[in-house]
């Protein structure tokens, strides 16, 4: 009796077992070439770009670490790739999520722009390991978070970084930087190539006023409280400029740097 069901039953296993595998290849696996750092794994195509990105593995993360002092601190997964899914990024963190559920991410970092890996490296790593109260950043100032500590780790990137920043056109309106303050993972594919720039641009101004541990006790405020993503009001209430345009956009040329 149990034979004639057993047999279809184990097709439909092994058919479940290929379609989690085929699921399962993404650029991070089907990467030759690999590199333990003892931080978490790098691969990539080619032996040079896996021991430079591996080596800035090894020096970066840890500092990353100490800086954040995540809760759970997953090991990173890092591919080098020729050519990256977005040719406009030079570094992202790809997310699969399925049913609501994160199910899989690597970080990806392209193989061009070379002078600019440590930058990078350290603030794919910011996004990888900021998690418990971290995750009440809304996107703008995890971004801000990002940058401001790769540009404490790489001074090479912090001058390209300031160099870009000084280069965005200002804020016409406060709104514009109550928006950007809004952004969540999920309206950032809606976003104009301007409205991501500004977003990073207001993440950059606040981190800077704010410091790492100004935006921490922002994230376990609202962790106390129960809210999702810190509410803008309250960034702006504790930047302290105001909501004032002129004072953001004069900002971000102000030191200290
Ligand atoms: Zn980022």
């Amino acid at each position: 009796m149990g034979l004639p069901h057993f047999r279809p039953m184990r097709a439909v296993l092994t058919l479940a077992l290929l379609a989690l595998t085929s699921c399962a290849s993404t650029e991070f696996d089907r990467a030759p070439m690999t590199c333990e750092t003892g931080f978490g794994t790098v691969r990539g195509f080619t032996a040079e770009d896996v021991e430079e990105v591996g080596r800035l593995v090894r020096d970066l993360a840890p500092r990353v670490h100490e800086i954040l002092r995540p809760k759970h601190a997953e090991p990173v997964r890092v591919v080098v790739l020729d050519t990256p899914a977005d040719p406009s990024a030079k570094a992202f963190t790809h997310e699969f999520v399925r049913k609501g559920h994160l199910v899989d991410r690597f970080i990806v970092v392209g193989s061009a722009g070379r002078h600019l890996r440590a930058f990078l490296v350290a603030h794919e790593c910011v996004h990888w390991l900021a998690d418990g109260p971290w995750d009440r950043l809304p996107l703008a100032l995890e971004e801000g978070l990002a940058d401001l500590i790769a540009c404490q780790l790489d001074p090479v990137g912090r001058e390209a970084k300031l160099y870009d920043l000084a280069h965005v056109p200002s804020a016409a309106s406060f709104d514009e930087i109550e928006a950007a303050l809004r952004v969540t993972r999920e309206s950032w594919a809606g976003l104009t190539a301007a409205e991501r720039e500004r977003a990073y641009w207001v993440g950059y101004v606040v981190a800077r006023r704010l410091g790492v541990e100004g935006l921490r006790e922002l994230a376990e405020q609202a962790a106390l409280d129960g809210v999702r993503l810190i509410p803008s009001e309250r960034v702006v209430d504790r930047v302290g400029l105001g909501r004032n345009v002129q004072t953001w956009n004069e900002s971000i040329n102000s030191s200290p740097r």
